[in-house]
């Protein structure tokens, strides 16, 4: 196991994704605290977990869409994903890893095509980076728990927030809140 990690760790691209990826950490920190939610919303409190790292299994595990997107930081086109105009009440969570991301309750049609929210559910969850590629700043959003890429967040959003959290349909997996 440790001689497959270090193999994978040899390639470019892991190399070049394990660099940025640790932009915002310290060097060697390989745990995060997120807050953890049941999955009807409710919170559960706060646990440090290590990151999760399945460098070789993520194409296993993923659609080969959601693995483009969230381990190479691709796009899904906007009003091709089954998902991305739903408003039935639930939670978000990371299509990786589990991690919540966001309540239904934030979701708003924002007309872009892609699943849009006000506000993840919780600060901790998601990881904000900026990044200036193609002459704009843009504001990248990624799992805090995988590192897995989101989307973006834009400053023009709906209020309370004023945020728009624009998200990829095949990022998330979407757990319904039955009735009770
Ligand atoms: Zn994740």
């Amino acid at each position: 196991m440790q001689r497959r990690q270090f193999l994978s760790a040899l390639s470019g691209v892991a190399v070049a994704f394990a660099t940025r990826s640790y932009a915002g950490t310290s060097p060697g920190n390989d745990k995060v605290t997120i807050m953890q939610f049941s999955d009807d919303g409710k919170p559960l409190g706060r646990v440090t977990l290590a990151k999760v790292r399945k460098d070789a299994e993520w194409k296993k595990i993923l659609s080969p869409l959601a693995y483009e997107v969230t381990r190479e930081q691709g796009t899904e086109h906007a009003f091709s994903q089954p998902g991305y105009d739903r408003h039935e009440p639930g939670l978000y969570r990371c299509v990786c890893c589990g991690n919540a991301l966001f309540d239904a309750k934030t979701k708003y049609d924002s007309g872009t095509g892609w699943p849009s929210f006000w506000q993840p559910i919780a600060a901790e969850n998601v990881r904000e980076i900026t990044d200036h590629m193609f002459g704009m700043t843009r504001t990248e959003v990624r799992c805090a728990l995988c590192d897995a890429h989101l989307g973006h967040v834009f400053d023009d959003g709906p209020k309370p927030t004023g945020l728009r959290y624009c998200m990829n349909t095949v990022a998330m997996r979407f757990v319904a809140q039955h009735k009770l």
